[in-house]
């Protein structure tokens, strides 16, 4: 019979950090909505599982105009924040699961047979900074460079200047089964900064600084957006069709941002 993992529960976010130590053979659980069932469907049989319910990881903090999300807060604390946060959140699975799963959590999805993580554009177009640990120690770095390097890290906050203001443009369909097959997040910097993040436009939220240097032109930003990409086939939206509504995306979320305060 198989054993299962050495179930840790930290009490502290300093105890989580010294128990997660490099994260070898560790999984982290946020609010599991994809891990345990990954565990219990699957041959994977992790040594160690890190509770962090227990560790003092949740809560929203303001300070100066900075705001920061602890990993373990909830998606349903984020409802109410202003675009593209709200917006994105919205659409994420269905209130049961945003009252469980977590900003952590959303941050290390990864794709499976859909895109999964759709915070994560829109952390990137924050500008928003993740701050986590494991090998080498404590990091802090923008949302898209720990996006492409975030294997054996422990997420432990996340944070931004509120923007001066946001916007979020996402493909819906209903044989999508509540995932979103693309979404593209804009705002609006409190310096006047144009940034854009997509979901669903690669293996995990990406950058588009081609659209953003041409974003004073919607739909020449739509089209530039094309080359920020690594667009793929999944069980929900084909390379091609995702190929048809990037532009289509940008130049929305770009026409939106236009009209918000
Ligand atoms: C019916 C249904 C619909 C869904 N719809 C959507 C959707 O529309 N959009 C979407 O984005 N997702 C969707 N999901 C997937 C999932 O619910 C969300 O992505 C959720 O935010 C994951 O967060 P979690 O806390 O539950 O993650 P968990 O399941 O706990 O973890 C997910 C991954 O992140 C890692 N992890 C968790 N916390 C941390 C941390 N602090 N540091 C490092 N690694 C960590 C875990 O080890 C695991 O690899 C859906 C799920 C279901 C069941």
């Amino acid at each position: 019979m198989s054993q299962g993992p050495e179930v840790l529960i930290p009490t502290s976010a300093a105890e989580a950090v010294e128990l997660f130590g490099t994260g070898a053979d560790t999984a982290v659980v946020g609010g599991g909505t994809i891990l345990i069932p990954m565990l219990r469907l699957s041959d994977a049989r992790p040594a160690r599982a890190l509770m962090l319910h227990h560790a003092g990881l949740a809560g929203i903090s303001e300070t100066g105009g900075r705001l920061t999300i602890g990993a373990m807060t909830p998606l349903n604390h984020l409802a109410a924040m202003a675009d593209p946060i709200a917006a994105c959140v919205a659409h994420i699975a269905d209130l049961e699961i945003r009252g469980q799963a977590t900003l952590g959590g959303n941050l290390c999805a990864r794709n499976t047979d859909a895109p999964r993580g759709d915070l994560q554009g829109a952390m990137i177009a924050l500008g928003a900074s993740v701050r986590s640990v494991g090998a080498g120690g404590e990091r802090t770095e923008p949302a898209e460079e720990f996006l492409a390097n975030r294997d054996d890290r422990l997420v432990l906050d996340v944070s931004f200047e509120l923007p001066a203001a946001g916007a979020y443009a996402y493909l819906d369909r209903a044989h999508t089964h509540e995932y979103t097959a693309l979404a593209v997040s804009a705002v609006r910097t409190s310096d006047g900064a144009i940034r854009l993040g997509a979901n669903g436009a690669g293996p995990h939220g990406l950058r588009l600084p081609s659209a953003e240097a041409a974003a004073s032109d919607h739909a020449a930003a739509g089209s530039a957006a094309l080359a920020d990409v690594a667009l793929f086939d999944d069980a929900i939206a084909s390379a091609w069709y995702r190929e048809k509504t990037l532009p289509v995306l940008v130049r929305r979320a770009l026409d939106q941002l236009k009209e918000a305060a």
